[in-house]
């Protein structure tokens, strides 16, 4: 992308990134994935229990085997549990940014009447010497300061049990950042799916279209290890393949030596996951990594295969590869990672060339789908 072309990318990700979504509070994200393919698609459904959203775009062969493109939608977040007599909110956590990062960031609390500011802080039982400030921190520790001295003044602004809190200050959510060759802001996984697996589709049917019919299943109601919304999908689309979105993490992270992508390397295709967890696994097979590496060779962009994951719990990989729903065979699931820099932590890092190219093997990914095609099945 030259520098006009990333400044149009950042404006319509901000879109995308600003829309509400920790677990559960995913309708924003949703309508905006609806307006984004409202034109394109064949067929949009809002799944009325969990509220994903599939998108179908009819193939031009009926013949070809038909393609799932599937990412959780949610963002880490925090919800609202109560507020002390001094006026600080208490909450719990709606995903899984690491505690220790999250003294003195700004954060919003979408309440029924509004947005409120405020800044996370620590409870007053849990002050600490300055020297161990930050030091094990957990979430018993931190409280929301939205600058009430009072019980009835948090209730007075409008704050409840339950109201959905995110990071950051409204459109304060992304950045650019490396003299625009980066976005930075919180979020981003999992909106760089989202919005990738739009713009994938868009691609597709401004070309008129590719021999499969492809799904976007857009799951709600959880980063991909509470895997609830996951079942309601079953009933909806049988594909005969599915490609997996996600973030994918790249150093510098402390202690895991064993993610070796790094930033710039191009789409992280994660061969296992789950493999060693209580939640069972799936590795990808031969074939389908193959394919995936087949196509990156073609379309000239760098990639990296990543062994990491075999310790995680099960994800959305593994679940969609062997969901018995589909039968005890499952499905053959392909798996693709943008690699995000500081994912999970309150300030994430997207390299906007790795973006493009995984975004140019999604499509050629697509592409290279037709009847007959192996894919190791038999
Ligand atoms: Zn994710």
């Amino acid at each position: 992308m030259d520098p006009t072309e990333r400044e149009e990318f950042t404006r319509e990700f901000s879109q995308c990134v600003e829309c509400l979504g920790p677990r559960g509070y995913e309708s924003e994200v949703v309508n905006y994935i609806k307006n984004e393919l409202k034109r394109i698609a064949d067929e949009i459904i809002i799944e009325p229990n969990f509220g994903n959203l599939y998108a179908k775009m009819n193939g031009n062969d009926p013949n070809a085997p038909s393609v799932m493109l599937v990412t959780h939608i949610d963002i880490n977040g925090f919800e609202v549990i109560n507020a002390t007599d001094d006026g600080l909110v208490e909450f719990r956590a709606l995903g899984d940014v690491d505690p220790g990062t999250l003294l003195s960031k700004p954060v919003t609390i979408h309440t029924k009447r509004g947005t409120t500011p405020g800044v996370l802080t620590f409870r007053p039982t849990g002050l600490r010497s300055v020297q161990d400030v930050g030091k094990g921190v957990t979430y018993e520790d931190l409280c929301i300061d939205i600058g009430a001295s009072s019980r009835e003044e948090v209730t007075d602004i409008g704050v409840q049990p339950g109201d959905p809190v995110t990071l950051y200050w409204p459109k304060q959510r992304l950045i650019t950042i490396g003299d625009g060759k980066s976005v930075s802001g919180q979020g981003i996984d999992s909106r760089m799916q989202v919005f990738g697996i739009v713009k994938a589709m868009q691609i597709i049917k401004k070309e008129g279209g590719v021999d499969s019919t492809i799904w976007f299943s857009a799951e709600t109601q959880g980063e991909t290890l509470y895997l609830s919304s996951h079942y309601a999908t079953l009933d909806r689309i049988r594909p005969d393949i599915a490609l997996v979105c996600e973030a994918g993490f790249v150093q510098p992270l402390m202690d895991v030596h064993l993610v070796t992508t790094r930033t710039g390397g191009g789409p992280i295709f994660r061969t296992a996951m789950g493999i060693m967890s209580d939640t069972g696994g799936f590795i990808m097979r031969r074939r389908i990594l193959d394919l995936m590496e087949e196509t990156a060779r073609e379309c000239k962009v760098p990639y990296q295969v990543s062994v990491w994951g075999a310790d995680q719990p099960g994800e959305m990989f593994n679940w969609v590869c062997v969901t018995p729903g589909w039968g005890p065979e499952g499905i053959p699931t392909a798996h693709i990672r943008f690699p995000l820099r500081y994912k999970h932590h309150a300030s994430e890092v997207q390299y906007i060339e790795d973006y493009e190219n995984a975004l140019k093997v999604i499509v050629a990914f697509l592409r290279k789908i037709h009847a007959g095609i192996d894919l190791g099945s038999k």
